[in-house]
């Protein structure tokens, strides 16, 4: 790995980017100047697109473009990381780079009507025929699979291995006859997710993630990211210059933000219940003030893990059980800072939208309805502790009387 100093790093991208910004380039192209120079991931490998630098250099250099007023690069999210840890070659060849330049958009076809938690119980088939892989099976609670061009699938495609062996990790194009995306609607109105019908689906044969059958360890990866990422911040394109790549920038955001506005709302919004509290005049009450402060604490003492486990991963350690804990802490504060603006704002907090009623306009009507999947989504509460439990605490394992077994035959057990 290579090293350097937080004061060079900076320096470097200063002048790089004074040198190389030209706000009248389209989108992409800036995006190409970015991954062309290893700056759109710098801890990635050379090789890969980086600059072998270490896991802290990635915010410096995505700070120090924003402060050139250029447009920073777009989120590795979790198909990125996933390529690059298991490959192979050629399917980092092929999808790195568009992904680094923001013209691919990705979404994650893991999840089944029967197989959420035990997510290795999946049962959407695909069967090789010649040069394609052909699929059939639902998937279900797909964010963002309206928009996507690829999707992270998981498929079974060896009945005759035991559960977890005869998964293999692909990637799907989505524009295509046997695939039909059907959006669902949630209870605080968004419609993020959606179900995903596959008929007679079609995949080259190459476009695998690690190898055929060894899917799931692959599918760890992604979720091992997913609990570190946490909920998807806004883009700020706050003071980038005027032209073409802003523009096109902002209509990528609005897309995006269509499906991730309600997130912020989701995690709870423990950053407004100090104002909630003064503004509806509850901040000299007794129990509101406890549950303020209980808040803020609990939300501090979160960011302190989630310092924690960064610092680690910048020190280069291996992921442990923070992924976990971490996830667990988000839910907790989620849930807490719920319960305290519903106690500032009593019966009141059920009215929602533009009602002159309706607590912060409205947010706190969706905060309400929301909070639920800040547990849900990426893994479980309940999932995430039996993970510190079994590997973190060594307690005993979930007893499986189908261990072993050909899938064909556990399924039916
Ligand atoms: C906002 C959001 C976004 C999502 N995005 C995606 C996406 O993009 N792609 C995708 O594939 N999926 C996505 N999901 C789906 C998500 O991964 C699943 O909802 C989740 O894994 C739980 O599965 P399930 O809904 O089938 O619930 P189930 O697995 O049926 O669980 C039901 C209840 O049983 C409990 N339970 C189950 N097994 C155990 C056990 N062994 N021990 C203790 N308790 C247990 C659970 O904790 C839960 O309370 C998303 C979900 C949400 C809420």
């Amino acid at each position: 790995m290579a090293t350097t100093t937080e004061a060079d790093l900076r320096d470097e991208v200063r002048a790089w980017a004074r040198e190389s910004w030209d706000p009248s380039l389209s989108l992409v192209a800036w995006r190409e100047r970015l991954v062309e120079a290893g700056w759109a991931v710098p801890s990635w490998p050379a090789r890969w697109y980086g600059r072998d630098l270490p896991a802290w250099a990635d915010a410096v250099v995505h700070d120090e473009i924003r402060r050139a007023g250029a447009v920073a690069s777009v989120p590795s999210g979790l198909a990125g990381p996933t390529i690059l840890e298991q490959g192979p070659d050629a399917t980092r060849e092929r999808f790195l780079r568009p992904l680094l330049t923001g013209e691919e958009v990705w979404c994650q076809l893991f999840s089944e009507p029967a197989a959420g938690s035990d997510l290795a119980g999946l049962t959407t088939t695909a069967v090789l025929d010649g040069d394609e892989w052909v699929v059939n099976g639902q998937k279900v609670w797909n964010t963002s699979a309206h928009h996507a061009d690829l999707g992270m699938l998981l498929a079974r495609t060896d009945w005759d291995a035991p559960k977890h062996q005869g998964i293999t990790y692909f990637v799907l194009p989505m524009h295509q006859p046997g695939v039909e995306v059907r959006p669902l609607r949630q209870m605080n109105h968004h419609a993020s997710f959606n179900e995903v019908f596959l008929t007679e689906a079609r995949i080259p044969r190459g476009w695998v993630v690690g190898e055929v059958g060894q899917g799931w360890s692959a599918a760890l990866a992604t979720l091992a990211h997913e609990r570190r990422f946490g909920a998807i911040g806004q883009t700020n394109l706050d003071g980038v210059d005027p032209g073409p790549a802003l523009d096109e920038a902002r209509a990528e955001a609005a897309e995006s933000a269509k499906v991730y506005s309600w997130y912020p709302q989701r995690a709870g919004r423990a950053d407004l219940v100090a104002d909630h509290a003064r503004s509806a005049g509850a901040a000299d009450d007794a129990h509101v003030r406890q549950e303020v402060a209980r808040t803020v604490a609990m939300n501090r003492a979160a960011r302190w893990t989630a310092d924690r486990a960064t610092a680690a991963r910048a020190t280069g350690q291996p992921p442990g059980p923070e992924g976990s804990i971490g996830k667990l802490a988000l839910s907790d504060v989620a849930r807490q800072a719920a319960r305290t603006h519903s106690a500032v704002a009593g019966a009141h907090g059920m009215l929602a939208g533009d009602d002159p009623h309706s607590p912060l306009d409205g947010v706190l009507a969706e905060i309400l309805v929301s909070v639920p999947a800040q547990s849900i989504a990426g893994g479980t509460d309940e999932i995430q502790r039996n993970i510190v439990g079994e590997r973190s605490l060594g307690l005993p394992r979930e007893p499986d009387p189908t261990k072993g077994l050909p899938y064909r035959d556990a399924r039916n057990r």
